[in-house]
């Protein structure tokens, strides 16, 4: 690791945890340590808390993106032994406890990696490149523009094949995020696409959804399954199982049983990879590029170093592969190595984690989504209503719950969401200060 300015967080007796990344985990974990006796430094690259689950709905016009987002120099006001830094984390010296970022290296005595996953393209770079992945707010704010513009051209495009390439959507991946979009897009098509583009024949507007395996929503029940696969096809949406994509060209969606989809907008929700370090010992890398964990989340052959959430990969007798992918796993991580560290400092052994398993949800549309809870199986309104309050209850500040709930109650009772503008990012060149 090249030597490189330091990043300047005063060196006291207290000993350092690095927490890198704040998503569910590494805020828990953030605020758990708060005023306790170790100095807490928290690395993002972004600015902000991001509520993942509701990112569709930003790209789909329901919710302002300031609604799902937390600045995180307000959670940390007034907690001192904590410091917040924005910037990118790049590379870690294990032997050497130093960290390497975009803004300077950084000496730990305990480092988390809390640094969630990105999309996984399984090394096609057309399709990295060429279509919309669905992980950020940046992200969904591209859907959302890139929707209005194509719908906007349609308006006056005379040629059939072209107006289909900018009206037709397709999405990869039948996994919540995947059926969530799915859903939302066919309820607009339905309620507000005729209102607002009422030169189009709405008729013409195909919305697809490719899964590569034989069913939706594969981490889920046979029931919440097949009740999706119901709903969708309800709803017009063209769902193909055991199909993959296996190309894309900006215009064309190339599928692996030969045929194509004409449409300039290829929504990526088929996977995900664990965001990547460079220097960590090639065995503590698993499968889905996740590092791999003992019970108490410690990064395999790396004394100092833990790993929660997303990223981090604990093989057990149910969960072979690791635990699944979502905010419960890295919120009780979070809470139980906040813990441990807490255990270490006061000489205590630390103890290990069993995840709790709270259930599964997701929402299809209006009045319509699957709950598989720890004693019930429920589809429909009640489930549509359970999902409403536990994303409500598991936002970031009451501001957020608020404007999010308002959104919702607008949408409910008029049908019509008025957030589809698109703002675009103004591109200028700043100065750079020197010192
Ligand atoms: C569209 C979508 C919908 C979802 N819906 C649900 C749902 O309904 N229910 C559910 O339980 N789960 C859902 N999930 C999954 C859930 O969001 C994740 O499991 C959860 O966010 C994982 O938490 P984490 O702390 O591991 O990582 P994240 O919450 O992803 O946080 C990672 C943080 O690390 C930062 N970071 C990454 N790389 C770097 C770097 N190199 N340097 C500095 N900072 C970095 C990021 O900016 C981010 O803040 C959804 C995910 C997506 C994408």
């Amino acid at each position: 690791m090249n030597s490189l300015e330091k990043i300047s967080i005063p060196d006291t007796n207290q000993k350092r945890v690095v927490i890198v990344g704040a998503g569910f985990g590494g805020l828990e974990v953030s605020q758990r340590l708060a005023n306790s006796g170790y100095q807490v430094v928290l690395i993002d690259k972004n600015n902000y808390h991001q509520f993942q689950p509701l990112l569709y709905q930003v790209a789909m016009a329901t919710v302002e993106p300031s609604s799902i987002i937390f600045p995180l120099r307000k959670i940390f006001r007034k907690k001192e032994n904590v410091y917040v830094r924005i910037a990118e984390v790049e590379e870690v010296d294990p032997q050497t406890q130093q960290l390497k970022t975009s803004m300077g290296s950084l000496s730990y005595d305990y480092l988390v990696f809390a640094m969630g996953a990105r999309s996984n393209f399984f090394g096609n770079k057309q399709i990295e490149e060429l279509s919309i992945p669905m992980k950020s707010v940046s992200e969904a704010l591209f859907l959302r523009n890139a929707m209005l513009e194509d719908f906007e051209k349609a308006i006056e495009t005379r040629d059939y094949e072209v107006r289909q390439k900018l009206l037709d959507i397709v999405i990869v991946g039948g996994g919540a995020t995947g059926v969530e979009l799915a859903g939302s897009l066919a309820e607009m098509k339905k309620q507000i696409f005729p209102k607002d583009y009422y030169e189009i024949d709405t008729l013409e507007i195909d919305i697809y959804l490719i899964q590569g395996g034989d069913k939706l929503l594969a981490g889920m029940s046979e029931f919440a399954s097949e009740a999706t696969l119901d709903y969708l096809t309800q709803l017009g949406i063209k769902v193909r199982l055991n199909t993959r994509v296996t190309g894309y060209d900006g215009e064309t969606v190339f599928l692996g049983d030969g045929t194509t989809i004409p449409s300039q907008k290829l929504i990526w929700a088929a996977g995900i990879s664990g965001n990547p370090v460079k220097g960590l010992p090639a065995e503590s890398i698993v499968r889905g590029n996740r590092m791999a964990v003992d019970e108490y989340n410690q990064v395999k052959n790396c004394e100092h170093i833990f790993a929660i959430g997303d990223i981090a990969s604990m093989a057990s007798e149910k969960y072979p592969d690791g635990h699944p992918q979502v905010a419960q796993v890295a919120i009780q991580q979070g809470k139980l190595l906040a813990k441990n560290l807490k255990r270490l400092h006061n000489g205590k052994p630390m103890l290990p984690f069993s995840y709790h398993d709270k259930g599964s949800m997701a929402t299809i549309g209006r009045k319509k989504a699957v709950a598989d809870l720890p004693w019930i199986k429920l589809k429909g309104n009640l489930a549509s209503l359970i999902w409403m309050f536990i994303h409500l209850i598991s936002l970031f500040g009451l501001r957020n719950k608020i404007a999010v709930f308002f959104n919702w109650m607008i949408l409910y009772f008029t049908k019509d969401p008025y957030l589809r503008v698109n703002i675009k990012p103004t591109k200028r060149e700043r100065a750079v200060v020197k010192e």
